[in-house]
């Protein structure tokens, strides 16, 4: 075989791997993510527990991270194994949905479904006192945003109402399913770029939202996190209540919903 040959017979074979890989797609027809991939990005089920307070209710977590299935049990259908990369809170459609920290809105739009209406923040390590740049999607919201990029926001303010976009469709019908889907993902610095509805950072990783409320997290990296022993992996929400105080009086993040009278 000469090298003219040869270098043919490579490029044959990586286009046909290219190929493969297209052929290779996930329940919502996008590329299906290797479990390789996934891990690398922190999709792992990370077990933080939430602790509400005793003196307010907040609206909890019906579906964690890493959960493969809905609030419901039903088995998840996505492009990434049925990993569930954020946190669903469950709520009356119209509900303010609240900035959990300080930042800055970097994007926001309409997707399709599974997506919806979303705003993207960006949270410096200033905003949150924890050592990493964090991004926070707030999805399903009722309208688009119509929050402008650029726009600072402090802890507690409202980043839009919850509505149930991109839910309509197969699973759930025409009814949809009105919820908070927040999404967390931490990089090492400032820069990211947009692609579609999400965003690029270098180094990006999805982090278990529950992380940020820790009050002093050992570590933002998912499999640190997720090797802690049980009673490390309580994590007391702080919140902000309807009238706007919040508890602690000095946190710098909180839950993404008000927390009201019990
Ligand atoms: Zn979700």
């Amino acid at each position: 075989m000469n090298v003219l040959a040869l270098f043919l017979t490579v490029v044959f074979l990586a286009m046909a791997g290219a190929d493969g890989a297209i052929a290779q797609r996930g329940p919502r027809g996008g590329p299906e993510q290797s479990r390789e991939v996934r891990e690398s990005m922190g999709q792992i089920a990370v077990g933080l527990v939430p602790v509400y307070p005793a003196a307010h209710h907040c609206t909890p977590v019906v579906s964690p991270f890493g959960s493969l299935t809905r609030y419901d049990g039903s088995a998840r259908a996505n492009d990434h194994g049925g990993f569930h990369n954020g946190i669903d809170i469950t709520l009356r459609e119209g509900t303010p949905i609240l900035a959990i920290a300080a930042g800055e809105v970097i994007l926001a739009g309409a997707g399709g479904l599974l997506v919806g209406n979303y705003v993207w923040l960006r949270h410096t390590p200033a905003d949150t006192g924890l050592p990493s740049y964090l991004y926070s999607r707030y999805q399903h919201l009722d309208q688009p945003s119509p929050l402008p990029v650029g726009r600072r926001l402090n802890v507690g303010d409202p980043v839009g109402a919850s509505g149930k976009t991109g839910t309509v469709g197969p699973y759930y019908g025409a009814a949809g399913y009105p919820h908070l889907h927040l999404t967390l993902i931490a990089s090492a610095g400032p820069h990211y770029e947009v692609r579609g509805d999400t965003i690029l950072a270098p180094g990006r990783r999805f982090l278990d939202p529950l992380a940020v409320y820790m009050k002093t997290p050992v570590s933002l990296d998912n499999h640190v996190l997720r090797d802690l022993p049980p009673a490390e992996k309580r994590v007391p929400i702080p919140y902000q209540t309807s009238d706007g105080t919040r508890v602690p009086m000095d946190t710098k993040v909180i839950w993404p919903v008000a927390c009201g009278k019990l």
